[in-house]
């Protein structure tokens, strides 16, 4: 007699099994406290404790800035608390409208589209591009964000990996594929986790030498860099050569939502095909205002900017003093090497428990078996006290676990 399928057993073992790996995701249950980012209560068995966050993308703390909260609660008691539908069927809002006018104005696009989040608007344009384009190639950069990889693969176009950020390797891919082909280079600016900058301008020049569409992940990008928060293509004066360019809301913007940026008809096209676009129920127009607010704030104000650059540098020099190993790059975001699973988690859980410390651990498949590490991203709120505890805190971890340590 054959026996039915287990769930149950089958669920409990997958789950037994990542945490024998220290790879099962165990969710700090916080509640950040606008008005004194970074610090936040955490919620563990029925009890509380205070900490400061070390690792939230809200980079610029925008989430608690008065003219995005007074937005979103004016625009809230304006318009009530949600889209009432899709965009197609009565939930477009003027907010929306305005939003996607302004989004269009910080990257020099004629249209913007948007999407509920930023993995959304990845998977749903990359789906609607490469799936709809007829004998579509896309060349995707190896270090790309799971949700490009979840958009390419549900087109079923044809993909092609090339070696991260690797322009030789891009160039070996696009010689081998007939030139009247479309091909699609996929790429980010800012890679969240090694914290590393693509080749913009290398992939432009490939890009119109074999006749190349490009689509760009601007998400770690936007808000933080160039003089209006336009990202690294704005700041390197690229943005014009860039077909796609792909944000997020929901990072340095402090609220939540996707977009893409690119021509009228390219917008326009995705607008009209594509799945996860259409069949919502749109953002909040409350979202959709605070958000605006948020983009707009950041096209003229450098302060958040600057005084986030400060402290990620103070950062970097505290923690080189005491020779914790970092990996090195030219952004904001700060790799700190730990290199094994289970001592990346252990550290991160007594860095929380005895120092009020929040750094998540960053595990494979996030990051590569034997990369594991902690990801720092230093805000503009974190005081010098806050950055001499985390030094401390850290050097105390290093000595106990007996990790080595960089030579200064
Ligand atoms: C976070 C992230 C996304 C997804 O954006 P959300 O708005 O959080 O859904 C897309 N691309 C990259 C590179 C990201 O890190």
């Amino acid at each position: 007699m054959t026996s039915t399928f287990n769930h149950h057993n089958f669920f409990t073992s997958e789950l037994d099994q990542l945490r024998e790996e220290g790879r099962y995701r165990v969710f700090a249950e916080l509640e950040r406290k606008a008005g004194h980012f970074p610090q936040a209560r955490r919620y563990k068995d029925g009890v509380t404790q205070d900490v400061t966050i070390w690792c939230a993308n809200d980079y610029l703390g925008m989430g608690q800035h008065p003219k995005v909260i007074d937005a979103t609660c004016d625009a809230l008691r304006a318009y009530g608390a949600g889209a009432g539908g899709t965009r197609n069927i009565s939930g477009n809002s003027h907010e929306h409208v305005l939003l996607e006018e302004e989004l269009a104005d910080l990257h020099g696009k004629e249209s913007a589209l948007l999407f509920t989040s930023g993995y959304i608007s990845n998977w749903a344009a990359l789906s609607a591009l490469a799936g709809g384009i007829p004998n579509c190639v896309v060349l995707s950069d190896a270090g790309n964000h799971a949700s490009m990889i979840e958009g390419i693969r549900h087109s079923r176009a044809e993909r092609r990996i090339f070696k991260h950020n690797d322009i030789a390797d891009l160039e070996k891919h696009l010689k081998e594929i007939p030139l009247e082909r479309p091909k699609l280079i996929a790429f980010e600016s800012v890679y969240s986790m090694d914290g590393d900058i693509g080749n913009i301008k290398g992939i432009c020049d490939l890009a119109d030498k074999y006749g190349a569409m490009t689509y760009l992940d601007e998400v770690h990008a936007v808000g933080m860099y160039g003089p209006r928060g336009g990202g690294i293509a704005e700041r390197e004066g690229l943005m014009d050569r860039i077909t796609v360019i792909e944000a997020t809301l929901g990072k340095a913007y402090g609220v939540v939502g996707g977009y893409i940026a690119a021509s009228k008809a390219l917008c326009d096209y995705v607008r009209s095909f594509s799945s996860g676009f259409i069949f919502t129920t749109a953002l909040p127009p409350a979202i959709a205002a605070g958000a605006r607010t948020a983009v707009r704030h950041l096209k003229e104000s450098e302060i958040e900017r600057m005084r986030q650059r400060r402290a990620v540098s103070k950062v970097r020099s505290a923690l080189k003093a005491i020779g914790i190993p970092m990996m090195d790059n030219d952004s904001h975001i700060i790799p700190v090497m730990v290199g094994n699973a289970v001592k990346c988690k252990m550290i991160s859980d007594v860095l929380m428990d005895q120092y009020g410390i929040y750094i998540q651990p960053i595990n494979y498949p996030t990051v590569p078996k034997g990369t594991e590490r902690l990801r720092i991203t230093p805000s503009p709120f974190h005081t010098d006290d806050d950055i001499a505890k985390l030094a401390n805190a850290l050097s105390e971890m290093w000595s106990h676990c007996a990790l080595s340590r960089a030579v200064a």
